[in-house]
């Protein structure tokens, strides 16, 4: 929505519309509506068809019509012990229709009288050999009322509490004139070459369907005039995106040379070699760390790829030019195999340190003066590094491992502690296993480079999954018993810590009651193990590497392992109630085993009285490997605000456009804003599309300069 001046007659107050009284303006403005330009860009939800060549002798059931005809009934029924309905009767020569309204008196019913003519707009049924609408629109003749009726189009708006939609679409359709006053945003160049209708006439056309258009298009939000509105606002927010970037880049970056190669680096530090994804996404990320410019780059690559040898590595190449590095993982257990990964690849004596919460007082104090004065080479932690009284002394790579767990501000606080003290921007490398369609990433991650991993390391066998139901968990438990007497580990993950009080969550089961059960039963010549968010880091480290030594066969856990453990001889995992959890979330945990050389099983049970649809959610995972696929799906069924936490990544939400089904406007959309920030990078000629940006952004543009 574009503000051209004060003096538009799109931004006068509502309260000057004829007929609008200071009743209907306070119900307007509770709605969110106050000016003309709110209104005007209200769109409808929905399109109907209308055909009323049709008399009431012959309508089409299980259509949206236009009826019109006599009024010659009108009754409210009081059935006994229930709710009194309204119901009026309809006629024409040839027939007769009958309308109900349950729960709800419409608002016109006292005003309509027998003998009149009347409109009823709705879907038809046909019951007991008679046609029904429920609940239609009523449209009375008289006042001006058929002036609604032009066109065989008709819309449908979200319901305004307080409002009826015929009042709504009559005070729509009366400022709609003033639409064409709505100033063009789009340079005359790019709306020619994308053959698009001006933003005026999208607007006009939507609320006011010209003649014979298409109505399934409409309803799939394919007609010219809504692309054009999802472009507009997928052109402000890669623009938002791009200028974002660009103000980051703002400040200059250490250079970090390395004298050694991926190769050589690779070689000192671990046992195996790179994979080709490895060393090729390694050799990206040493090749943006010696240019003064910060890095900004993603690592993607699915559960299991080996992400963190590559962050290692960045790290060594940062240490070896006299810098220090830092590791920041969502969770207090993934920052610990980090660090006790980082002294097996740079050996025991490495300046290493660890920084997580609920450490004793001093032993903080020793790692963070350890951080501020240098002598922490590579510092690995939780949240706790961007707490209060953690600073660095030369920070030159910033490293943040799922980073999808974390908000934008998180992220930018850990750059800014190193800005603070140094004066440069650190370079940054954010790493994420949750993997989102193509289209998607090139938006969420619009202003982030990206690295992908796309194969695993050699060897690895696909995992199984199956899921199962109550009445298999015997063959369950021998399944397993059978694995871990032939020397390999299992995990089992519930959804709660302990048994739960709330009855909202009776009857599910929790990790501590069934450790003991466990091992007690099924499992009591096997060790089992305990792994949740409540014990404390010692017990949780404690644990951790007992499980990593083998001490321990079976881990009951919660999710507090869903991210990066790695504890390659486990084999299978099964997760309870795994209805209760998203596919990307099951596809995370089941990357917890198949890390090894000997495959992995998956088992998914459903709880007992989850039904099908749960069981054809998770099938899903049965048959995609791939978290590719899986995001895929989970984002057909929850919608794309919950993946990858849209907000969290710091993006403007959105309301014409959808990231998925818009993939080719979006692509447009981004190469547009591309040429147009080179030809003009501060937008200086194009005061219209600032405003764009403006609006769509708010404040989520300046309040996060870092993505
Ligand atoms: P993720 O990408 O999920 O973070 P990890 O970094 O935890 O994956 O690596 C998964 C496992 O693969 C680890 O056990 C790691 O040691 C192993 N691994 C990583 N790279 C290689 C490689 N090139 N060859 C063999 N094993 C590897
Ligand atoms: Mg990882």
């Amino acid at each position: 929505m574009v503000k051209v001046c004060d003096l538009s007659p799109l931004d006068e107050s509502l309260q000057y519309i004829s007929g609008v009284g200071p009743v209907l303006m306070s119900i307007l403005s509770a709605a969110g509506f106050n000016t003309v330009r709110d209104l005007l860009f209200y769109l409808p939800r929905r399109y109907g068809e209308i055909d009323d060549s049709q008399t009431l002798s012959e309508l089409t059931p299980g259509r949206e019509m236009r009826v019109k005809g006599i009024l010659t009934k009108k009754s409210t029924i009081r059935p006994p012990r229930r709710r009194p309905f309204y119901e009026i009767t309809l006629e024409d020569s040839g027939g007769k229709l009958t309308a109900r309204w349950f729960n709800f008196r419409p608002y016109i019913f006292d005003a309509v009288n027998i003998g009149e003519e009347l409109i009823l707009l709705g879907k038809v049924d046909y019951l007991r050999g008679k046609y029904q609408m429920m609940h239609p629109e009523i449209i009375t003749l008289k006042g001006g009322g058929a002036a609604l009726m032009a066109g065989n189009t008709h819309t449908f708006y979200s319901d305004v509490a307080g409002i009826s939609q015929i009042k709504l679409r009559k005070l729509i359709l009366k400022v709609l004139p003033l639409a064409s006053q709505i100033s063009e945003p789009l340079p005359e160049e790019i709306r020619l070459r994308r053959r698009m209708p001006t933003l005026s006439e999208s607007v006009i056309s939507l609320h006011a369907p010209p003649e014979g258009s298409d109505i399934v298009a409409l309803n799939e939000r394919r007609s010219p005039w809504q692309q054009r509105l999802i472009y507009d606002e997928f052109l402000a927010l890669q623009l938002g995106l791009f200028l974002r970037k660009a103000s980051h880049q703002g400040s200059g970056a250490p250079v970090i040379k390395s004298a050694k190669t991926v190769e050589e680096l690779a070689k000192e530090l671990f046992p195996f070699a790179l994979t080709p994804d490895q060393a090729g996404a390694a050799r990206e990320i040493l090749g943006d760390l010696g240019q003064n410019k910060p890095m900004n780059r993603l690592l993607h690559g699915d559960v299991g790829s080996g992400k963190t040898a590559v962050a290692l590595l960045a790290a060594a190449a940062a240490m070896d030019a006299g810098y220090q590095a830092a590791i920041m993982a969502p969770t207090e257990l993934l920052a610990l195999q980090h660090y006790t990964k980082a002294k097996e690849a740079f050996g025991e004596l490495a300046p290493i340190e660890l920084l997580i919460g609920n450490q004793k007082a001093a032993y903080k104090l020793r790692v963070q003066s350890a951080a501020a004065t240098g002598r922490a080479a590579l510092l690995i932690g939780t949240h706790a590094l961007i707490q209060e009284g953690v600073s660095f002394k030369k920070l030159g790579l910033a490293i943040i491992d799922e980073q999808h767990r974390f908000g934008v501000m998180q992220r930018a606080a850990l750059l800014q502690k190193a800005e603070a003290a140094s004066g440069y921007t650190p370079h940054l490398l954010v790493m994420t296993a949750t993997p989102i369609p193509r289209t998607m990433a090139m938006t969420v991650y619009g202003d982030l480079d990206v690295s992908t991993i796309a194969h695993l390391p050699p060897g690895r066998l696909p995992v199984i999954t199956k899921v199962l139901r109550e009445k298999e968990r015997q063959s369950m438990y021998r399944e397993i018993a059978e694995a871990l007497a032939r020397g390999e580990q299992a995990y089992m993950i519930y959804p709660l810590v302990e048994e739960s009080e709330s009855e909202l969550l009776a009857g599910i089961k929790d990790a501590t009651t069934m450790a003991e059960e466990l091992a007690n039963g099924p499992f009591k010549y096997f060790k089992v193990g305990l792994m949740h968010g409540r014990l404390t880091p010692e017990e949780k480290n404690a644990v951790m590497e007992a499980f990593h030594r083998h001490e321990i066969d079976l881990l009951i856990s919660t999710t507090v392992v869903e991210v990066g453990i790695d504890v390659p001889s486990a084999t299978i995992l099964v997760v309870e109630h795994a209805e209760r959890f998203g596919l990307s979330q099951l596809h995370q945990l089941r990357g917890r085993v198949g890390r090894g050389q000997s495959g992995g099983t998956c088992l998914l049970m459903i709880g007992g009285h989850a039904g099908d649809e749960a069981f054809e959610r998770l099938m899903v995972l049965k048959e995609e490997s791939s978290g590719f696929k899986v995001a895929e799906a989970d984002l057909a069924i929850r919608g794309p605000g919950d993946i990858i936490g849209t907000r969290q990544s710091g993006m403007p939400s959105l309301k014409y456009g959808d990231l998925l089904r818009d993939g080719n406007i979006l692509k447009a959309a981004r190469q547009d804003a591309k040429n147009l920030l080179l030809k003009d990078p501060e937008l200086k000629n194009y005061p219209g599309l600032k405003e764009l940006v403006k609006n769509l952004w708010q404040d989520h543009l300046y309040l996060a300069t870092v993505s």
